[in-house]
């Protein structure tokens, strides 16, 4: 949830509405988000810490999505946890 700014990079805000769906973190261009992965506890962070362990973008990446990265989807096996479900 974010806010936007003239002339500046929007701010987050609405913390608390996230829903932890990686979206903004997936359409970012430049790396520039993390999405905590525990929707229900607020997390406070540091954005040099971030930097400094690779997790700013690092679902992204994960994903394959952006400038010279190949997409992992084929390898994803997630839709195994659907099938164990049943
Ligand atoms: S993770 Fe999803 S719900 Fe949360 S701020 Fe990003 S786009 Fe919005």
């Amino acid at each position: 949830m974010f806010d936007k700014v003239p002339d500046a990079p929007p701010t987050i805000a609405r913390q608390s509405d996230c829903q932890t769906c990686y979206m903004c973190e997936l359409y970012c261009p430049v790396d520039a988000l993390y999405v905590a992965p525990e929707s229900d506890v607020t997390t406070s962070v540091n954005e040099a810490e971030l930097a400094e362990v690779g997790l700013l973008g690092s679902y992204r990446e994960n994903i394959g999505w952006g400038h010279k990265r190949t997409s992992t989807a084929k390898a994803d096996q997630t839709f195994q946890i659907l099938k164990q479900m049943k």
